[in-house]
């Protein structure tokens, strides 16, 4: 479907937020690639040029509403924001380094938060706008040692759900994408992190504990994602709104 729409995507240098930009460019939509790296954002946008598409890149840190709001200034109009920006720390939580915690929550649930609000209060002068949040199975489920992570992911869930009622009067929706386990540089750097945490090989990490709670054994892949997003900007979800998609291989079945 040819657009001309532009969506806004947090931490759009790596993994799924990479992997969903080109995803939605190749859709037709303008992609405004965010990220901690500009290099990073420029490098998906030159990919997204590559491929006959359209963007702009911006160095945003999503903890920073200064920073944030900036790139809303900075473009004429924004139509949808995807919340994906994301940082992984693991540690039981007696070891757990506070410093840590709080930056997980800060990246990972101010952050979205901050969007969001920026976010409505541009889409409430054309009436419309889509919001989207990159959760996490780990929004519904719990895992050892990623207390900080679960806790922001459970949280997002419930931004959601209250902005969803804040926003019921226009045509703006809000809704998250909740994927079992991708296989991006965050995971990559999981599988080593808790072998160590566990003292199993990386072999052992995939089979054992990351596609062990998954019937369907396997990794969700950046076209699952970037096809539930194309569905939540289409006119087909204009009434689904503070609502959950979960992408997890019928984990949350078990
Ligand atoms: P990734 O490490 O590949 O990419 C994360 C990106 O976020 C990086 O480009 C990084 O620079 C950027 N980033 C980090 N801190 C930032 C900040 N303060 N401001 C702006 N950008 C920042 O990770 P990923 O696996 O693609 O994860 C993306 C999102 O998907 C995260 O929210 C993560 O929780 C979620 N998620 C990932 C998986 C998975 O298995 N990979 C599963 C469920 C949910």
């Amino acid at each position: 479907m040819p657009t001309s729409q532009s969506i806004l995507i947090t931490g759009a240098g790596s993994g799924i937020g990479r992997g969903v930009a080109l995803y939605l460019a190749r859709a037709g939509y303008r992609i405004i690639a965010t990220d901690l790296s500009l290099e990073a954002a420029q490098t998906t946008i030159a990919e997204i040029v590559e491929l006959g598409g359209q963007g702009s890149a911006y160095a945003m840190d999503v903890t920073s509403e200064t920073a944030t709001q900036a790139v809303f200034d900075s473009e004429s109009e924004i139509h949808g924001i995807i919340n994906n920006a994301g940082i992984q720390h693991i540690d039981p939580i007696e070891d757990f380094p506070k410093d840590k915690w709080e930056a997980l929550i800060k990246i990972l649930l101010v952050g979205p938060a901050i969007a969001t609000g920026i976010a409505v209060k541009h889409m409430r002068k054309k009436g419309y706008g889509r919001i989207i949040n990159i959760g996490s199975i780990h929004g519904l489920v719990a895992s050892p040692y990623k207390s900080a992570y679960i806790s922001a992911k459970h949280g997002l869930l419930g931004l959601s759900k209250t902005v969803a009622l804040e926003t019921a009067d226009t045509d703006i929706t809000i809704n998250t994408v909740c994927p079992a386990y991708v296989k991006t540089p965050l995971v990559e750097k999981q599988i080593s992190d808790q072998a160590r945490t566990r003292g199993l090989t990386e072999d052992q990490v995939v089979n054992e504990v990351m596609l062990k709670p998954m019937p369907k054994k396997a990794f969700i892949s950046f076209e699952e994602l970037g096809g539930t997003c194309e569905y939540l900007l289409s006119p087909a979800a204009k009434n689904m709104t503070g609502q959950t998609l979960v992408l997890d291989g019928g984990w949350t079945c078990t």
